[in-house]
C-alpha cells in the first residue's frame, strides 16, 4: 500500500468519523459526551471489536481507553502487535447508559442500537478490510456470528465475517478482569491461545490470486 493509498483511506476513515459525530439515530447519540469512532492503523491487518464505550471512552472520543484498554494493550502486546499496529472499533459508537440516579450507569447496548450503529462498523470494516476480525466479548461476537453464538464454547473457532473476512471472539478483557485467582488464571490461559490463533492466522500468506486469471492468460 502506498502511501498516498493509505493517506487517501485515513481522509476516508475521518469523514465517516464526522458523519457518526453527527448521527442521532438512538438516544445515546443525544446522551453521550463524545462519539467513538475507533482509532488505529488505516491499514491493520487485525481489527478489534469491542462492544462499545464506557464512562472514559465517552469522555475522551477513543476507544478502549479505560482499565480494559490497559489490558487489551496488554494482550496484543502478547502477540507482539502494538496498539497502533491495529484498529479498535466496537459495535455500537455511543456510550449505551442508564439513568442510575445521581449519575449514568453503563448498559449493554440494545438490538436497535447495534442494528443503527451496524453501517458504520461495516464501513470501517469495507474500508480497512483487516485479515482478521477479532470480536471481544459476547455482544460483539453475537454480532458477527449471530445470537446463538456461545462465547464459552465457540470461543476461539473461525467463522466467516463481513466482506468473507475471518471472525473470531474471545473474552472481553473487562470480563478478563473480573475474574479472581484460579478463574482468572484458567481464563488468561484461553485468551492467550485464542490470540495465538489470531496471530498466527496473520502471518499467513495472503490467498495466491485465481488460477482461473491465470489460465485466462494464455486463452
Ligand atoms: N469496552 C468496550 O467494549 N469498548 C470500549 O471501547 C471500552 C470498553
Amino acid at each position: 500500500m502506498t502511501l498516498v493509498e493509505r493517506a487517501a483511506r485515513q481522509k476516508k476513515l475521518e469523514a465517516a468519523a464526522h458523519v457518526v459525530e453527527a448521527c442521532r439515530l438512538c438516544a445515546i447519540g443525544s446522551t453521550r459526551t463524545h462519539s467513538v469512532f475507533g482509532e488505529g492503523d488505516p491499514c491493520a491487518s487485525l481489527m478489534c471489536v469491542g462492544e462499545g464505550p464506557g464512562e472514559t471512552e465517552d469522555r475522551l472520543g477513543r476507544p478502549f481507553v479505560g482499565r480494559a484498554g490497559e489490558l487489551l494493550d496488554k494482550m496484543l502486546a502478547a502477540i507482539g502487535l502494538a496498539r497502533e499496529d491495529v484498529y479498535i472499533a466496537n459495535t455500537v459508537k455511543c456510550r449505551p447508559t442508564l439513568d442510575a440516579g445521581h449519575r449514568l450507569a453503563n448498559r449493554a447496548p440494545t438490538p436497535d442500537e447495534m442494528k443503527n450503529c451496524r453501517r458504520y462498523l461495516d464501513e470501517q470494516i469495507d474500508l480497512i478490510r483487516p485479515r482478521v476480525i477479532l470480536a471481544l466479548g459476547a455482544p460483539a461476537a453475537k454480532s458477527f456470528m449471530g445470537e446463538r453464538f456461545s462465547i464459552t464454547k465457540q470461543r476461539g473457532q473461525w467463522f466467516e465475517g463481513p466482506f468473507g473476512i475471518p471472525v473470531t471472539a474471545t473474552f472481553h478483557p473487562a470480563y478478563i478482569l473480573r475474574q479472581t485467582g484460579g478463574a482468572m488464571t484458567e481464563v488468561k490461559r484461553l485468551v492467550y491461545a485464542d490470540l495465538k490463533a489470531v496471530r498466527e492466522r496473520i502471518d499467513r500468506p495472503p490467498p495466491a490470486p485465481a488460477v482461473l486469471e491465470q489460465q485466462s492468460l494464455f486463452d
